[in-house]
C-alpha cells in the first residue's frame, strides 16, 4: 500500500515533509540526455536498468530517449513495468520456483518478456511454465564473466546449455547475459578496463561458439554505470544495462575518473536536534537512506558530516560556525541509490526549488 506523498505540486522544497526522496529534475534530464546522446550513432543501444528507479514513469522517459526497453531483476519489477506498459523487459538474473515462473510466463500476454539461466534444470522448468500458459518465452544464458556470481562458464559450457534451450518448443534461445558486477566499483578507470577487456574476450569467444552452431544471439547485454563505455567500446555487446547513471550515488563519485553524470536523487532530511555541542541530528538513519555502499554526504553544506547512522537518526558532525538550526531540510547524498530508492512511494521531483510532480515507485519492497 502507497503512503500518501509527503508534498503537493508548487510546494518550496523546504516544505516537503521528511524524510522523503527528492529528485532534482534539472540534473535528472541532464543524465537521461547525456547518456541518451552517448549512444546516438552506436549501434548499441541502452536497455536501462529498473532495479535502480522501479517505475514505469522513468522507463517511459528512458524509452523516450532511445532506450530499446528495460531490465529488471526480479519478478515483482517485471509485474510493475509491465502493468506499467512498458513492452520490452528483460529480468537479468535466474528466477527458480514454480509460482514466481508462472507469473512471468503469464507477462508474456501483456510485453516481451525475457530472463537468464545459468543451468539446464532452469531451462526444463521454464518450459514447463511457458508451456503450461501457452506461450514461449525468450531465454538468455548468463555467462561468468568475470564476477563470479551467478553464470555458467563462458565457451563450451555455455553452448551446451544453449542447445537444451533450442531444443526446447516452448523457449526461444535469445543470446548471451554478460555482466561484470564487481567491475563497476573498481576505483581506477584501468582496472575497469582490464575487468571488461577479459569479460568482452570471453564473451566474443562463446558468441563465435554459438555461431558455429548454429546459435545466433541476437541480444548480447551486460554494462553498468561504472563500465558501460568499456562494453559498448568493445563491440562485443548488443545492449548495456546502466541503471545508476539516472541518480548516481557517493560511491560511484568516488569512482576516479567517475562516471559522466551528475547527483540528482537525494534524501531531504530536517534537523531534528542540536543538544549536544559540535552534533546535528537529522531524521534520516539507516531505515531512510541505505548505508551499504557507505554513509550519505550532505550536500552544498561544506561544515556538516553524517558520521552515523541508527534506524531513524543521523549524526552529523558539525564544525565550527556550520550549525544548521533546528528544523532545516539538508539534501543528503545516498552511499547508494538502489536500495535507498527501495525505501520510499514517491519519488518527489523538484524543479529550482518548487515541487514538479509526484511519481509512485510501483516496484518498490520485497517481493521476488
Ligand atoms: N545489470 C545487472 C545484471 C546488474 O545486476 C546491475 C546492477 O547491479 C546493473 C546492470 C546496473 O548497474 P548500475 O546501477 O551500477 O548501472
Ligand atoms: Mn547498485
Amino acid at each position: 500500500m502507497l503512503q500518501p506523498p509527503p508534498a503537493a505540486p508548487g510546494m518550496p522544497e523546504d516544505e516537503i515533509d521528511t524524510p522523503a526522496l527528492v529528485l532534482d529534475l534539472d540534473a535528472f534530464e541532464a543524465n537521461l540526455d547525456r547518456m541518451a546522446g552517448f549512444l546516438t550513432n552506436s549501434p548499441v543501444k541502452l536497455r536501462a536498468h529498473a532495479k535502480t528507479h522501479k517505475s514505469p514513469v522513468i522507463a517511459r522517459l528512458q524509452i523516450a530517449r532511445g532506450a530499446i526497453g528495460q531490465c529488471v531483476q526480479k519478478v515483482a519489477e517485471a509485474e510493475a513495468l509491465a502493468w506499467g506498459g512498458i513492452p520490452d523487459i528483460l529480468v537479468s538474473n535466474q528466477v527458480v520456483g514454480a509460482a514466481k515462473l508462472a507469473r512471468l510466463a503469464a507477462l508474456q500476454g501483456i510485453s516481451k518478456v525475457a530472463v537468464c539461466v545459468d543451468d539446464a534444470v532452469q531451462v526444463g522448468a521454464l518450459e514447463q511454465a511457458a508451456a503450461a500458459a501457452g506461450t514461449r518465452l525468450t531465454v538468455l544464458i548468463e555467462i561468468d564473466c568475470g564476477a563470479s556470481r551467478c553464470g555458467v562458464q563462458p565457451g563450451p559450457a555455455a553452448v551446451e546449455l544453449a542447445k537444451v534451450i533450442a531444443a526446447s518448443p516452448h523457449l526461444i534461445f535469445g543470446g548471451l547475459q554478460s555482466y561484470h558486477g564487481s567491475a563497476q566499483h573498481k576505483r581506477g578507470p584501468e582496472e575497469r578496463a582490464a575487468a571488461i577487456g577479459h569479460a568482452a574476450e570471453v564473451t566474443r569467444r562463446t558468441v563465435e561458439q554459438l555461431a558455429q552452431q548454429g546459435l545466433g544471439c541476437a541480444i548480447v547485454g551486460g554494462g553498468g554505470t561504472g563500465t558501460f563505455e568499456n562494453e559498448v567500446a568493445s563491440g562485443v555487446y548488443t545492449e548495456i544495462q546502466a541503471g545508476s547513471y539516472a541518480f548516481m550515488d557517493a560511491d560511484y563519485a568516488r569512482n576516479e575518473q567517475p562516471p559522466p553524470f551528475r547527483q540528482s536523487l537525494f534524501v531531504l532530511a530536517t534537523v531534528m536536534s542540536r543538544a549536544i555541542p559540535g552534533v546535528a541530528v537529522v531524521d534520516a538513519g539507516h531505515k531512510a537512506v541505505a548505508i551499504d555502499s557507505g554513509l550519505p554526504l550532505v550536500h552544498g553544506r561544506p561544515g556538516l558530516h553524517y558520521v552515523g547512522a541508527s534506524d531513524e537518526h543521523g549524526k552529523l558532525l558539525v564544525e565550527d560556525g556550520a550549525a544548521p538550526p533546528l528544523g532545516e531540510k539538508l539534501r543528503l547524498v545516498p552511499g547508494h541509490c538502489d536500495p535507498t530508492v527501495d525505501r520510499y512511494d514517491w519519488y518527489v521531483g523538484v524543479r529550482k526549488g518548487r515541487v514538479e510532480c509526484l511519481w509512485p515507485i510501483t516496484a518498490r519492497g520485497g517481493m521476488g
